[in-house]
C-alpha cells in the first residue's frame, strides 16, 4: 500500500449537496423575504441525519427524498465542506487521478464553492486544495520523498477549448487520447508550480483572462466550464519509485435550461445539455461497471477519460438555490445527482 492512504470505504465516486444560503444585503433581499416563506412551508427540506434533501412546489409536485453521501445545509462554512474533500488531496498524491465537480444552475453556488471568496475564511476548494497541497508535501519531503507540481487552465466553450494562460493565441486545444499516456491537451500551456503562491497566482491570472475575451462575464461564465488541473509528481529518493496522480477542479457551465429562442443559445445549450447528460452518463457507467463508458460524447468528459473511472476518485458537488423560483431546476439537479450515485 502507499504511504498513508486512507481506505476507502465509500467506493470512489461520491456526491454531496449543498444549499446556499439566501444574501443579505443585495438585490436579493426580495427574494429573501420570498424564500423564507418558501423554506417556511417546507417546500426544501434537509434531513441532516438522513443526509437527503427533499423539494416540493406548485407546478411539478416532486415528494422524493433525495439522499447523498452528505448534505450541507445554508449555514455550513467553506471549511465544513472542505474537511469532506481533504483526503482527495492526499489520494492524488497517492497516485490517484481525483476529479472534483461543482454542479448546479446559474446562482446556486458553483463558483463559491471551488473559488470563493477573497477572505481566507471564504476561501474555496480550489485554493484550500491548493494550500492543503504544499502543507503536505513540505511533510512529505520531509519524509524521503520529492514532488513536483504543474498546473493547466482551461474552459470549454461550445465544445471548443481555450488555454487561460495563453487567451490571446490562435492555435487551437484539441484532447488527444495517446495509449499509455492518456489524454492529453494539444497546446495547452503546463505551467511547473513551485509553491502555492504560485499557483494561486496563476489561478488568479486564468481568472482574468477568463474574463477578458467575454463581452458579458457572467452570461459566459455560466455558459463555459473551466477546468484546473493540478498534475503531480512523487519519486520515493530511496527506491526511486514514481507516482503520478492529479486533481481536476471543474466549475460546470450552468444546468438550467435555456429560456431563449435565439440561435446562437440554442446551439451553446445544446453543446451545455450534451455534455452534461454525457457527464452523467460516464459517472452511471462506471458506477455500474458498464463496459462500455461513452467518453467520447463531449469535450469534457473526452478530455477527462483518464481522470475518470480506473485509478481516480471523483466527487461532485450539486448546488442548489434556496428560491422558490428555483424548485423546478432544484429538482432537476437533484434528479440529475440522484442518477449519478
Ligand atoms: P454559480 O457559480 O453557480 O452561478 P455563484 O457561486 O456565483 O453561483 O453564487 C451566486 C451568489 O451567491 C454569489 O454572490 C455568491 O457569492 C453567493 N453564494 C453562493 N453560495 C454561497 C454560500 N454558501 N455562502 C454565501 N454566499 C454564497
Ligand atoms: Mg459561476
Amino acid at each position: 500500500q502507499l504511504h498513508n492512504t486512507i481506505q476507502d470505504l465509500k467506493g470512489n465516486i461520491r456526491v454531496y449537496a449543498r444549499v446556499r444560503p439566501p444574501l443579505k444585503n443585495s438585490d436579493e433581499d426580495d427574494k429573501l423575504q420570498c424564500s423564507i416563506s418558501y423554506l417556511d412551508e417546507s417546500c426544501l427540506e434537509i434531513r441532516k441525519t438522513r443526509e437527503s434533501v427533499s423539494v416540493s412546489g406548485k407546478v411539478v409536485d416532486c415528494k422524493a427524498e433525495f439522499k447523498f453521501d452528505k448534505v450541507f445545509a445554508p449555514e455550513s462554512t467553506q471549511s465544513d465542506v472542505f474537511e469532506e474533500l481533504a483526503q482527495l488531496v492526499q489520494s492524488a498524491l497517492d497516485g490517484y487521478n481525483v476529479c472534483v465537480f461543482a454542479y448546479g444552475q446559474t446562482g446556486s453556488g458553483k463558483t463559491f464553492t471551488m473559488q470563493g471568496g477573497n477572505e481566507p475564511e471564504l476561501y474555496g476548494m480550489i485554493p484550500r486544495t491548493i494550500d492543503l497541497l504544499y502543507s503536505t508535501i513540505e511533510q512529505l519531503e520531509s519524509s524521503g520523498w520529492k514532488y513536483t507540481v504543474h498546473a493547466s487552465f482551461l474552459e470549454i466553450y461550445n465544445e471548443n477549448i481555450r488555454d487561460l494562460l495563453d487567451h490571446k493565441s490562435t492555435k487551437t486545444c484539441e484532447v488527444r487520447f495517446n495509449e499509455g499516456k492518456g489524454t492529453t491537451v494539444t497546446n495547452l500551456t503546463i505551467q511547473p508550480m513551485e509553491n502555492a503562491s504560485d499557483l494561486k497566482h496563476y489561478m488568479t491570472i486564468s481568472h482574468r483572462n477568463r474574463a477578458v475575451a467575454a463581452t458579458d462575464f457572467n452570461t459566459h461564465s455560466s455558459r463555459s466550464h473551466a477546468v484546473t488541473k493540478i498534475y503531480l509528481e512523487g519519486t520515493q529518493q530511496e527506491s526511486q519509485a514514481v507516482f503520478q496522480g492529479s486533481i481536476n477542479l471543474v466549475d460546470l457551465a450552468g444546468s438550467e435550461s435555456a429560456k431563449t429562442s435565439s440561435n446562437d443559445r440554442l446551439v451553446e445549450t445544446k453543446n451545455i445539455n450534451k455534455s452534461l447528460s454525457t457527464l452523467g452518463s460516464v459517472m452511471l457507467a462506471l458506477y455500474n461497471k458498464d463496459n462500455h463508458v461513452p467518453y467520447r460524447n463531449s469535450k469534457l468528459t473526452y478530455l477527462l477519460q483518464s481522470c475518470l473511472g480506473g485509478n481516480s476518485k471523483t466527487l461532485m458537488f450539486v448546488n442548489i438555490s434556496p428560491f422558490e423560483e428555483c424548485y423546478i431546476e432544484s429538482i432537476n439537479s437533484l434528479r440529475f445527482a440522484a442518477k449519478v450515485k
